[in-house]
């Protein structure tokens, strides 16, 4: 069962319900769970759900109906994050863990880590102890494979995560390793699940070879029973009649398993197929299916690998799979970050943990705040904001670290308000990111269309669902600043005939309900944001530089400037004019080129610019 209580309990009151629970024989675990003050209690008492709903300080009490109860959506609505060390399993940031089966050498590991890292991995994998069907197979370097792994993470910075196939593993495992995982052989070694439980280290738990989701669940609540909240889910493939491949992939268990549980889901298409060729496809659909992580093992020379080379992608493929991941992702509201462990190092060296915020428009549940989710992950805090200016003038001010600018829309066009901005205030652009607009009709519970008479939202979201809007000539539609200021006004409101247009996200954290989902013309909605801040820190990758600049008013002037891009084959990506602040009929040009203009090889195109254009300044390099 489960006890919501009532945010005003009384800590005294809370302990006698606990105390009582705990003289029961019951089990307790007190969690926030979206803003809620939440009991889970396992076990049974004498007393039933309708007299705990009578008690002081409880405001409700729900059962739990399935057998697995810490694991269960019932017990925790929001999904769970799981911490290694500035990576997060189950956020918006896909993770991508990636290595041998086997650490077979230093240079073998250190090798393959440093080619994965290169294309994207956050996390390092590669056995130890290698549980084998033959006793003559190789069996894993043991202690000095955990050694090797422990080295590959202080000279690449990833997180390394092997395999524990036995209890008395455990010491090595926690002096060495940042993640254990329980292999498919395992998942129902109860002593070994109770073992890792204690160790508090995240795991990895993997499906059985022959196990049915409940199982594997039951499993995951051996863990969690024992205190480790930590725990993900791989689903690795099951043993079917098709012997094909390897195993057979069960991608269903992932929209599946996120009904039931609120823990993480990585897969494992490498061991589900084991087959090369096949290992790509089914990692696609895993992330467009809504895997949360991927496990792909990676050898940089499969054919003298000695464990589960036939299925280990050369580390090209591996290159190839994740820039496919990298576009699928936005189509799911996700993101691969290719920066993400520069970032993060970024942001830790730089900032103290109160510093660190992003200001964004609207409200939570807005798209700039998924925007920056997207970017950041949860290491900044976002901040909403009422205006666009308020963002700059934040940054500016040193109030927010960071300001999260919408810039262009795929079927509205430019923010122009922010272009004007960037000319404004001297800030830099220190990265950018693309997320898709998935826009929701949003209204009551029970409310039908036809009792709709109002749709708040801001200006671009109606020209984004415009032909959607048209069906419906009759409502009036009442601009707002943000969707999500839309959804929370008409929460407030309390009226059940206006509606919003926002995210689900906005509907989830606002406890709306969503009438109709995609509303928007075209699905291929998408916005891009740009990361501005007082200045750049650290060094990350440069691909592309923005930068604004104005021409004498002569003719072929703009085409003067353009002709150096043209010149050195720098490809330009975007081109807007703008008024000048408080010139009327003059023009600032802002470009996004892709080139890093500042680099020492690209010295003459600068030299050039300075002396083509007017007033030219670099925005950002990112
Ligand atoms: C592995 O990850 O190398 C492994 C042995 O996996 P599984 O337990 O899924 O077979
Ligand atoms: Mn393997």
């Amino acid at each position: 069962m489960i006890l919501v209580l009532e945010n005003k309990i009384a800590q005294n009151q809370k302990d006698k319900i606990l105390n009582y629970l705990s003289d029961q024989g019951c089990i307790t675990r007190e969690i926030m769970d979206a803003g809620r003050n939440v009991i889970g209690v396992i076990g049974k008492s004498n007393i039933s759900l309708e007299e705990f709903k009578q008690m002081d300080g409880v405001a409700d009490a729900l059962p739990i109906k399935t057998s697995y109860k810490l694991v269960s959506r019932d017990f925790k609505s929001e999904d769970t994050k799981v911490k290694i060390g500035n990576v997060v399993v189950g956020a918006d940031r896909i993770v991508i863990i990636a290595g041998p089966c086997a650490v077979e050498s230093y240079d073998q590991a250190m090798t393959i880590a440093k080619e994965v890292k290169k294309y994207g991995a956050v996390l390092f994998r590669g056995g130890a102890y290698k549980p084998r069907s033959s006793p003559y197979s190789f069996q894993g370097l043991e202690e000095e494979g955990l050694k090797i792994l422990a080295a590959v993470r202080d000279e690449t910075g990833l997180g390394v995560v092997t395999e524990i196939t036995s209890v008395s593993q455990a010491d090595l495992m926690m002096k060495y390793v940042d993640v254990v995982q329980i292999g498919a052989r395992n998942m129902q070694n109860f002593e070994l699940l109770k073992c890792v439980g204690r160790m508090g280290k995240p795991v990895v738990l993997k499906r059985g070879l022959a196990s049915t989701i409940q199982e594997w669940l039951m499993s995951a609540e051996y863990i969690m029973a024992e205190g480790n909240n930590d725990v993900i889910l791989c689903e690795r493939g099951i043993r079917t009649f098709e012997p094909y491949t390897r195993n057979t992939l069960d991608l269903s268990a992932i929209p599946v398993l996120k009904k039931l549980t609120h823990l993480p889901i990585i897969i494992d298409p490498s061991h589900a197929t084991g087959i090369r060729e096949k290992v790509s496809p089914m990692a696609r659909a895993a992330i467009a299916a809504g895997a949360d992580a991927l496990m792909i093992e990676v050898h940089n020379n499969p054919d003298q690998a000695l464990s589960d080379g036939p299925q280990s992608l050369y580390p090209e493929q591996f290159g190839q799979l994740t820039r496919d991941i990298y576009v699928i992702a936005p189509v799911v509201g996700k993101q691969l970050d290719f920066d993400y462990l520069k970032k993060s190092e970024i942001i830790n060296n730089s900032q103290t943990s109160d510093s660190k915020t992003a200001a964004f428009i609207g409200e939570y549940g807005a798209y700039s705040h998924k925007a920056s989710l997207g970017y950041f992950g949860e290491e900044i805090k976002p901040v909403p904001m009422k205006t666009f200016k308020d963002i700059f003038q934040a940054v500016q001010t040193g109030i927010c670290q960071y300001g999260v600018v919408p810039l262009e829309n795929s079927l509205s066009g430019s923010i122009h308000e922010n272009f004007d901005l960037l000319q404004e205030y001297d800030l830099k652009i220190i990265g950018e990111i693309t997320i898709r607009v998935k826009h929701a009709l949003i209204a009551h519970e029970n409310v039908s269309k036809k009792q709709i008479k109002k749709i708040l939202a801001p200006p671009p979201a109606f020209s984004q669902c415009k032909n959607y809007l048209d069906q419906y000539p009759d409502i009036e539609l009442v601009p707002v600043t943000a969707t999500s200021s839309a959804v929370r006004q008409i929460k407030d409101s309390g009226d059940k005939t206006l509606a919003a247009i926002g995210s689900t996200m906005a509907a989830d954290i606002f406890h709306m309900t969503v009438i109709e989902e995609s509303i928007e013309d075209n699905p291929r909605n998408y916005t891009r944001f740009a990361i501005i801040a007082k200045e750049v820190k650290g060094n990350k990758k440069v691909n592309k530089t923005s930068i604004i600049f104005s021409t004498g008013n002569k003719p072929g002037a703009l085409f003067e400037v353009m002709k150096v891009f043209s010149e050195y084959q720098i490809n330009l990506v975007k081109l807007e004019s703008r008024p000048m602040l408080g010139k009327p009929w003059e023009y600032m040009f802002y470009a996004d080129l892709e080139a890093d203009i500042e680099a020492p090889e690209l010295a003459p195109v600068m030299e050039k610019l300075i002396d083509k254009s007017e007033n030219l300044r670099i925005l950002g390099r990112y």
